[in-house]
């Protein structure tokens, strides 16, 4: 399969890794957002978190809260934002689902998406359309 991901899994593609273990991987992203920008993602592959088994979402979340405090400690960082970008729209580039671990610092300057406001009513029909459509 031609996915990078695997590839760096596989040993095939050097990277510079901070954790593994028998069913995750975690390591640094080569083009970071800020300093410590780590990936946490399964060593099976699957696109993207929608097809991820739940068992394999948790595998990843609990090596992401084992390496965050090493992250933070070793970047001097007081704080994260774990991002998933689930599809292409949504800026997924790679399609091996991962979490993204991204140290921040107090006026690091890293923007946040702006909010938007629902008119009368929205909210609450769009809520209950969502909770139908839940199965
Ligand atoms: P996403 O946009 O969520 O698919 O993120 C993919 C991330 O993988 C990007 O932030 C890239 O910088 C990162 N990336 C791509 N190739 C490599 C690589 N060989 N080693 C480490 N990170 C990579
Ligand atoms: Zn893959």
């Amino acid at each position: 399969m031609d996915c990078i991901f695997c590839k760096i899994i596989a040993g095939k593609i050097p990277c510079d890794k901070v954790y593994e273990n028998d069913e995750v991987i975690a390591f640094l992203d080569i083009a970071p957002i800020s300093r410590g920008h780590a990936l946490v993602a399964p060593k099976r592959h699957f696109q993207d978190l929608a097809v991820t088994p739940a068992e394999t979402v948790s595998a990843m979340m609990r090596v992401l809260q084992l390496i965050a405090p090493a992250v933070l400690r070793v970047t001097h960082a007081p704080a994260f934002n774990v991002g998933i970008n689930n599809g292409a729209a949504a800026g997924q580039v790679v399609p091996h689902t991962h979490f993204h671990l991204i140290p921040r610092t107090d006026g690091d300057g890293l923007k946040s998406w702006p909010h938007q406001r629902y008119g009368p009513g929205e909210g609450a029909a769009l809520a209950k359309d969502i909770a139908a459509a839940v199965s």
